[in-house]
C-alpha cells in the first residue's frame, strides 16, 4: 500500500507540489489528469526521489521515507519499490531491448547477470517482442520502444508502477498496442499510478481518477464521478477543453 502525506515541492517561490496527501491501495490503479505544469510529473518523479520533495511522508509497501530526514539507504530502498514509465521511453540507445531490461535487474536490485537475462527474455516474450531481444533502440517503432520501457518496469517486480504520459510522444498508429500492453499489466492487479491524457483510456482503466492543478489533488473520484458528474468548476472547465 502506498501512503504519502505533505508531499511539497518548490522548485523557486511557488509551491510545485502544496502538500499532496494520496494513498492507493495494493492493486489500485490510479489515474491523474490535470492541465499541463500543474505538477503531474512532479509528484511521479517525487515518489521516487528523482525530484527531491523538501517535504513530505512516503510510504510504498514497508519502507517509509521522510524527505525532511531522508538518507541515501533509505531513498535507494524506496526506488527499489517503484518502476517507472517515461514519455521518451528512457531506453539507454547503446543497449539492445534485452539489456535495457536486464540493466536495472542487475545494478539496482544485483541480480546475477544469468538470472536477469532470463527475466528480461520473458518479459520481452510477455510483451509480444521476444524477437527483438537483440535489436536497438533505434531498429524499434516508437510502440515496441514503449513496450521495451514497459516491460522494464515490469520485470522490476515493483510494488508501484509509475507512468507519465506513456503514450503522448508516439505516433498515432503505435498508441494502441502500448495501451493494450498496460490494460495486460492492470489485469494483473499491479498497483499503477498513471498521468494521461488519454481520457478513454482513463474511464476504462482507472479504479480512481485525481484531477490536479496546482500542485494540489483538486477532486478524486471513480471515472463515474469524474468525468460523469464532476464537482470543481476547474474540472469541468478542462473536461470541455480535451474532451
Ligand atoms: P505537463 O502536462 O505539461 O507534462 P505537468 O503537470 O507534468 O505538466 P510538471 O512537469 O510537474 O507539470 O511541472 C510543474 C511545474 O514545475 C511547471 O511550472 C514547471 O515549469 C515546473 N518545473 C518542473 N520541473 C522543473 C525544474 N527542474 N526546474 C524548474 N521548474 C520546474
Ligand atoms: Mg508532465
Amino acid at each position: 500500500m502506498i501512503r504519502v502525506r505533505g508531499l511539497t515541492k518548490h522548485f523557486g517561490a511557488a509551491p510545485v507540489l502544496d502538500g499532496i496527501d494520496l494513498d492507493i491501495a495494493d492493486g489500485e490503479r490510479v489515474v491523474i489528469i490535470g492541465p499541463s505544469g500543474t505538477g503531474k510529473s512532479t509528484l511521479l518523479r517525487c515518489l521516487n526521489f528523482l525530484d527531491v520533495p523538501q517535504a513530505g511522508v512516503i510510504t510504498i509497501g514497508d519502507v517509509t521515507v521522510d524527505a525532511a530526514k531522508a538518507r541515501k539507504a533509505d531513498i535507494l530502498a524506496l526506488r527499489r519499490c517503484t518502476g517507472m514509465v517515461f514519455q521518451n521511453y528512457g531506453l539507454f540507445a547503446n543497449k539492445t531491448a534485452k539489456e535495457n531490461i536486464m540493466e536495472a535487474l542487475t545494478t539496482v536490485q544485483k541480480r546475477p547477470r544469468a538470472e536477469a537475462e532470463q527475466r528480461a527474455l520473458a518479459v520481452l516474450a510477455e510483451t509480444g517482442l521476444a524477437d527483438k531481444a537483440d535489436s536497438y533502440p533505434s531498429a524499434l517503432s516508437g510502440g515496441q520502444q514503449q513496450r521495451v520501457g514497459i516491460g522494464r518496469a515490469m520485470a522490476l517486480g515493483a510494488e508501484l508502477l509509475l507512468f507519465d504520459e506513456p503514450t503522448s510522444a508516439l505516433d498515432p498508429e503505435w498508441v494502441g498496442e502500448v495501451l493494450d500492453l498496460m490494460r495486460a499489466v492492470a489485469e494483473r492487479r499491479q498497483t499503477m499510478l498513471i498521468v494521461t491524457h488519454e481520457m478513454q483510456f482513463a474511464r476504462e482503466i482507472a479504479d480512481r481518477v485525481l484531477f490536479m492543478e496546482g500542485g494540489k489533488i483538486v477532486e478524486s473520484g471513480p471515472p463515474s464521478q469524474i468525468f460523469g458528474a464532476p464537482q470543481d468548476a476547474r474540472l469541468r472547465k478542462f473536461l470541455q477543453r480535451v474532451e
